[in-house]
């Protein structure tokens, strides 16, 4: 029997398994088809900053432990498993174009008011540092400290970690049901047979709440499409990540540019659409218009799993002792995977988790 069984192998039960099996716990991840091929995949890997000494709302505490653990994790999981995942801290432009010189200013104070550095830029300093941007930024501020991992290849950097540290992993495994009685997981249900463990921890991203439901007041996460477009410009026109609100541009650094995304309730529906690729491709064209002659490499969509409020799900499910939830971390799961799982880890070694949990309890209520 394991110490812990992990549903779920995305970004997030992968972190936790590598995390527990850090501190000598015997793990087990269960995903129902190969691991790390949903939202943690289709992801931009991008990493806001913040400061854990000036941090002051449940999200921004969470964003800036997350931000300190990030290069110690990177390294210890380079070592770890012999993959470099791309981390770097290559700061990042949020810029409006055709608005108002002011529209950013409250963004900026709020920065500077949590300890984050932020440069408020005047538009021929942002043209300095990014000379292809389009015509008419009417705003810009750059967060030197942002930073991006290559999600793909952090995924398979956390699924050889495990599988060194002896983490046994079951792809192609659903859970079909978890059994619960007197207050405690006994077992779950899986084609492979029951399978028991000491605690269980729910990493199953858009399809948590499906899974939880037979428990009672699950925690309300539903699917929030994400559309990608990947383009390759050699040499590449940016140096940095472009934002503009929720609409990025991304260099990875290798001549390729990850243009997104969209946000769309439509349910499990994975595909693209002709709408969702030409309005990034419009995008792509008004902030670098030298992008329009890139190379269209490629297209997909991903799943978010989105909570009721934006902040994940963290903590034991009520009424069920054995039973962690982690999940519901929408547009920021790569960037919290790190602090995610050492709080998982805190609380399952029996430790007091080194964040508040309280603004991420799992039964935290909102309406449809
Ligand atoms: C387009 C897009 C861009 C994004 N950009 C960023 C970004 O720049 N920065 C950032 O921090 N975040 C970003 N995100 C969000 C981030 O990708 C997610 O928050 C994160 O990947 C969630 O990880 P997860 O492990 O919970 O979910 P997932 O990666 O979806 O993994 C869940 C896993 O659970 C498995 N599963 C489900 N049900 C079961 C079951 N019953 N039995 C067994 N297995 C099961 C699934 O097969 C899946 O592999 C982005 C997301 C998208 C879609």
């Amino acid at each position: 029997m394991h110490d812990c069984l992990i549903i779920g192998g995305g970004v997030i039960g992968l972190s936790v398994a590598w995390e527990l099996s850090r501190h000598g716990l015997s793990c087990a991840v269960l995903d129902q088809q190969a691991f790390g091929q949903e939202s943690s995949w289709a992801g931009a890997g991008m990493l806001p900053p913040g400061n854990p000494q000036q941090a002051e709302t449940s999200d921004e505490r969470l964003r800036s432990h997350s931000h300190v653990l990030w290069p110690e994790w990177s390294a210890a999981l380079r070592d770890a498993s012999g993959i470099d995942n791309g981390f770097r801290r290559d700061s990042a432009l949020e810029v409006r174009f055709a608005g108002q010189p002011g529209d950013l200013d409250d963004e900026v104070r709020r920065w500077l008011s949590t300890g984050v550095a932020c440069q408020p830029l005047a538009e021929s300093e942002a043209r300095e540092l990014e000379p292809e941007l389009g015509p008419g930024i009417s705003a810009a501020y750059l967060l030197p400290e942002h930073g991006q991992v290559r999600n793909p290849r952090h995924l398979k950097a956390l699924h050889t970690a495990c599988g060194r540290a002896r983490v046994t992993l079951l792809p192609g495994t659903p859970v079909w049901e978890i059994a619960r009685r007197d207050g405690r997981v006994t077992h779950v249900e899986t084609p492979a047979g029951r399978m028991t463990a000491g605690h269980y921890v729910v990493a199953s991203g858009a399809w948590s709440e499906r899974l939880l439901a037979p428990l009672g007041n699950p925690p309300w996460v539903r699917p929030l499409r994400g559309q990608m477009v990947l383009l390759s410009q050699f040499p590449c026109s940016l140096a940095r990540v472009i934002n503009l609100g929720h609409r990025y541009l991304v260099p990875r650094g290798d001549g390729r540019v990850l243009v997104g995304s969209t946000e769309e309730d439509v349910g499990f529906d994975r595909r693209n659409t002709a709408e969702g690729v030409l309005g990034l491709l419009e995008l792509a064209r008004q902030v670098v218009p030298a992008l329009s002659q890139a190379t269209l490499e490629r297209t997909w969509a991903g799943l978010r799993p989105r909570s009721i409020d934006g902040l994940p799900y963290l903590g034991r499910l009520p009424g069920t002792d054995n039973l962690i939830v982690a999940t519901g971390h929408h547009r920021a799961g790569l960037q919290l995977s790190p602090i995610t799982a050492v709080l998982v880890g805190e609380l399952i070694r029996g430790i007091s988790p080194r964040v508040d949990l309280h603004g991420f309890r799992p039964d935290r209520v909102g309406s449809d």
